[in-house]
């Protein structure tokens, strides 16, 4: 059994590391994919096919000082009426480009908060969107919903339009946690919300919480877990608070000594993954659990589990297009990243092309690896059979590749004829072992800890 000192010598502690939402990592894009090229690949789309689509609403009515989130505090509807305009427009060009017959598999709002859309704003796009794209059979519409910016209005709203998966922002329930990190949302009117949702017949509701804040103890870490159990929530993301004051100015207003060290946050970790394990759920890849009935459990037994800048999902669409300031899009050639301030965005949209900045154009190794570290991400293990059938490598490159990653890792990972496991006490350190298959620098780019 692999204990503390072996992770602390292996670094798990001290490491900085990609949570691989995408490869390459988008530090790593260049100015190689433009606006023109973006358009080209839309237009490569195969007719008819299934594509998903994200739609990023950059702007919030408070700024909570533990997110590091590029988005905007505003108290007024203007900017917000203003940028659906714009996103109205970059759907348009999308029309104008997008090839017969394509239906959506996943439509997902996200932000900052896209729950300060008025209900009449919330129509207008729905409808616009849908009128471009429609869903197509058994598709999911889902929505990032804060509890403090949500009323009954609202819901009808975004249930009329479709939405058939609500995700709720949650943290900790702990009052003073909660004003460390300058976030105050008590336990009723997260539990409103959620009896709000499944009242309109939305039967599938995320919920994300967060280890390592600061005064978070197993015991206050336990009640939090608790809580949200009684809430029945089919998903949970559990992630790292990342501490990055120098690049999240909010972060500064939380004070860095009542911040837990790395090895409390394993225990922090520990603690809420055994209380979803008691519970019944099924652990996803690193940092997610979800029912046994849940999309993303069916899709773990059955292979088919992936990996997006959203996190883990069961879409199997080929294409995810972003919509909106600074989001990202995966196509089979390549990632392109629209401008990330909302001004540069706006200025591109209204002068009828695209913002695209940035990205990356797939070349080398690069599926391949994107792949095993995927694979990685998602079952703890490559299966050899399937990358040697689908990407052209040889058996003794794929083995060399497999023992420079055990080497590095004290033979902790198993290796034999059907692949490489990473096995269960060695799971803390995935995103270490992800790293050994990356082949760009990463000496350049800040990453979150591994822990
Ligand atoms: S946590 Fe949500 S509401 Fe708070 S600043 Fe970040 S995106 Fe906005």
């Amino acid at each position: 059994m692999i204990v503390k000192p072996q992770l602390a010598r292996l670094g798990l502690f001290d490491a900085k590391v990609p949570r691989y939402t995408s490869y390459p990592t988008a530090p790593h894009f260049s100015n190689d994919v433009g606006s023109s090229l973006y358009g080209d690949w839309i237009s490569d789309i195969k007719p008819g096919s299934s594509i998903s689509l994200y739609i990023h609403v950059p702007f919030c009515r408070r700024l909570c000082w533990f997110c590091a989130c590029r988005t905007q505090g505003t108290q007024t509807d203007n900017p917000v009426i203003a940028y659906v305009d714009v996103l109205k427009a970059e759907l348009d060009l999308l029309a104008a480009r997008l090839p017969e017959g394509v239906t959506l598999s996943r439509l997902h709002w996200g932000g900052g908060t896209p729950t300060l859309l008025n209900p009449d704003l919330m129509r207008d796009l729905a409808a616009h969107i849908l009128d471009v794209v429609p869903l197509g059979p058994n598709a999911e519409f889902s929505v990032e919903i804060d509890p403090n910016e949500i009323d009954e209005a609202r819901l009808d709203a975004l249930a009329e339009a479709g939405m058939n998966r609500a995700s709720i922002g949650v943290q900790d329930f702990d009052d003073e946690i909660q004003k460390t990190i300058g976030r105050i949302q008590s336990y009723d009117t997260t539990r409103k919300a959620a009896e709000m949702i499944r009242e309109r017949g939305i039967h599938s509701l995320n919920a994300d919480i967060l280890y390592g804040l600061p005064h978070q103890t197993k015991t206050r870490m336990t009640e939090s877990v608790q809580k949200l159990l009684s809430l029945n929530p089919d998903r949970v993301a559990l992630y790292g608070y990342a501490h990055v004051p120098w690049m999240a100015k909010r972060q500064q207003m939380i004070p860095s000594d009542a911040l837990p060290t790395p090895e409390q946050r394993l225990d922090l970790f520990d603690t809420a993954r055994r209380l979803f394990m008691w519970d019944n759920y099924a652990e996803i890849g690193i940092d997610h659990f979800a029912t046994q009935e849940d999309g993303l459990t069916r899709a773990l037994k059955t292979g088919k589990l992936k990996r997006n800048f959203q996190g883990y999902t069961d879409d199997q669409a080929e294409v995810l297009i972003g919509v909106g300031a600074s989001s990202i899009s995966r196509f089979p050639q390549g990632y392109a990243q629209n401008a990330p301030a909302t001004s540069a965005h706006t200025k591109a949209i209204r002068e009828g092309r695209f913002s695209t900045s940035r990205g990356h154009l797939f070349k080398g190794q690069d599926i391949l690896r994107s792949r095993l570290i995927e694979a990685l991400m998602c079952d703890f293990k490559i299966n050899s059979a399937e990358i040697l059938r689908d990407h052209g490598i040889s058996v003794s490159e794929l083995n060399q590749m497999y023992q420079s990653a055990n080497a590095a890792f004290d033979n902790l990972l198993s290796i034999t004829e059907d692949g490489l496991f990473i096995p269960p006490e060695a799971r803390p350190l995935t995103r270490m072992i992800a790293r050994s298959f990356d082949a760009y620098d990463l000496s350049k780019a800040g990453h979150s800890s591994a822990i």
